[in-house]
């Protein structure tokens, strides 16, 4: 597989067999055949530990192999693929964090849906969730376009990111406890990464909020006790470690825009929109750090 599109195959006739092999030309693959690749817990806190930039991290987070259920999973949808795209090739691997190296605020999701980032290798990318989330980044100014559909888009994120607490796609979207933790270092070795400009967390979701909780704990942030609730619009203000750049990070719950949560209007775009605009403000006027 070379070249800037993800390949497809013959109309009429089912695409290769997923998962795609690293380094095989999918649009923003940063792995290669000689990236090291995790196959249990332990193995994960040790690359993710010492990895050295952005690109070396999200290289291993999409080879990673560290649990065997979501690794039997993703490649099996990937081979098996839904009716409506049986002549595309599936990603099939961890979807690695995605977007701007540099950015000021952080957007924190569960796990990629099967048909999702697992087929496209982008996070919220070609699945309804996406679609609502997508729209209000771009009504926000946090990306350059209003729709993700593909790897190979114009899409990027202007000054925001996106990571999973799970990278894998997990079956009923439920990963396990145990899976939550193996996958926990890779969102701690991208906070430590990114923290410097970084001004604002956006956790969609309750999943989300207590994955960002665990990994600023491990990151040295001093957390107040108990623990504040998630909700949508919950803003806790944490003192960053001068280690980490100093100054302030704001944490910000938004409910998830799951299929079910838009559809109920438990979330909608409104809401959506009324979260990434407080987080442009915090970003844009409200962290004072020393060191950015
Ligand atoms: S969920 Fe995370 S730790 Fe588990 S295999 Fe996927 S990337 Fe690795």
């Amino acid at each position: 597989m070379t070249g800037g599109q993800p390949p497809v195959a013959e109309p009429g006739k089912p695409g290769p067999v997923g998962p795609v092999p690293p380094g095989s030309g999918w649009p923003g693959d940063t792995a290669t055949a000689a990236t090291p690749a995790a196959n249990d817990a332990g193995e994960v806190r040790a690359l993710a530990a010492a990895a050295g930039t952005l690109a070396e991290l999200t290289a291993r987070q999409s080879v990673c192999r560290a649990c065997p259920r979501l690794v039997e999973w993703r490649e099996e949808v990937a081979r098996v693929k839904r009716k409506s795209s049986r002549t595309e090739d599936y990603w099939g691997r961890p979807v690695p964090g995605w977007g701007d190296e540099r950015p000021r605020v952080l957007i924190v999701g569960l796990a990629p849906a099967a048909h999702g980032g697992n087929r496209t290798g982008r996070i919220f990318t070609g699945d309804r969730s996406g679609d609502v989330l997508f729209a209000s980044l771009y009504r926000c100014g946090f990306a350059a376009i209003p729709t993700s559909v593909s790897a190979s888009d114009t899409q990027r994120l202007i000054g925001a990111r996106m990571a999973a607490a799970v990278r894998c796609a997990p079956p009923v979207n439920k990963p396990s406890v145990t899976e939550r933790d193996t996958c926990a270092p890779w969102l701690l070795a991208e906070l430590r990464l990114v923290t410097a400009p970084l001004g604002v967390i956006v956790c969609l979701g309750g999943f989300a909020w207590d994955a960002a909780w665990t990994s600023l704990r491990s990151a040295g942030f001093a957390l107040p006790r108990p623990k504040p609730r998630f909700g949508h619009g919950a803003e806790v203000t944490l003192a960053v470690p001068a280690g980490y750049g100093g100054g302030e990070l704001l944490l910000l719950g938004c409910y998830h825009p799951s299929q079910q949560n838009t559809f109920t209007g438990r979330v909608t775009p409104a809401m959506l929109d009324d979260v990434f605009t407080r987080a442009r403000a915090w970003a844009d006027d409200g962290r004072q750090s020393t060191n950015t």
